[in-house]
This record gives C-alpha cells, sequence and structure tokens, in this order.
C-alpha cells in the first residue's frame, strides 16, 4: 500500500518535471547576487546624497546671510547711520522682505534659531555661528 502511494508520487514529480515547471523559489546564490547589488548601489548613493545635503544646507545659509546683508544697508541707509554702527535684530527685521518679523536662522542652528547668525558691524558681512569644516557658509564679498 505504501509503496504504490511513494511510486505514484514519484509518478507525478516526474510528469511535473516533464510539463517543464520550475521549481518555485530562489537559490541562495541568487539572493546573495541581489543583496550584493543592492549594497553596491547604497554604498554609491549615501556619500552622494550626505553631500547633497550639506551643499544645500551651506547655499541656505549663505542665502540667509545675504538677505541679512542687505537688510542691514537698507536700514543705515534709511536712518542715516553711520558706517561704524550695528544694528540689533530688531532694527533688520522691517526690511527682511517677506517673513516679515521672523529673523532667519542657519538650517545648523536649532528650531528656535539658536545659535543666532551674528549680524556685525555695518562695514562686515554678517557671519554664521556654525562653523565647520562641512558647513562653510561665508559671505562673498
Ligand atoms: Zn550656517
Amino acid at each position: 500500500m505504501f509503496y504504490r502511494y511513494k511510486e505514484k508520487v514519484k509518478t507525478m514529480k516526474i510528469i511535473n518535471n516533464m510539463r517543464g515547471r520550475p521549481k518555485a523559489g530562489f537559490t541562495l546564490v541568487e539572493i546573495m547576487i541581489v543583496v550584493a547589488i543592492i549594497g553596491l548601489l547604497a554604498a554609491i548613493g549615501i556619500p552622494n546624497f550626505v553631500r547633497a545635503r550639506q551643499t544645500a544646507q551651506s547655499n541656505a545659509c549663505i542665502n540667509n546671510l545675504r538677505v541679512i546683508d542687505a537688510a542691514k544697508q537698507q536700514w543705515a541707509l534709511e536712518q542715516g547711520k553711520p558706517s561704524t554702527t550695528t544694528p540689533f535684530a530688531s532694527d533688520i527685521t522691517p526690511y527682511l522682505g517677506r517673513s516679515g518679523s521672523i529673523m532667519p536662522h542657519c538650517p545648523l542652528s536649532d528650531s528656535s534659531g539658536n545659535p543666532p547668525y551674528q549680524i556685525g558691524v555695518l562695514t562686515d558681512p554678517p557671519a554664521c555661528p556654525n562653523t565647520n569644516s562641512t558647513h562653510a557658509a561665508v559671505l562673498p564679498i
């Protein structure tokens, strides 16, 4: 009885193989190749993504410095201030454009804007408080 069942199963397997049905699933080598390709793509992509993020933050910071510098100059011109004056943040916020009374802050500062930008004397460009090797945000003269 058991022998006959075993023969029947064997026959079914042969028939299935003759129909050309592939076995379901992947081999270990196939899975390893896919994992290796994904790892290679990640190894190429992640450093580029990090560098693009740092560049975007530096550019946003430089643009903030440019806006602050323009507001400083406009405030001094309108108020007739000498070039040795150091404006406060509250002096230049009306000249910051559509942002109204909101002082921009560096993308590396926290959400409340600490540390804030160093506005400085009228003759000096404003400076970013966050200085490290990957954040070279200096206003071009
Ligand atoms: Zn910055």
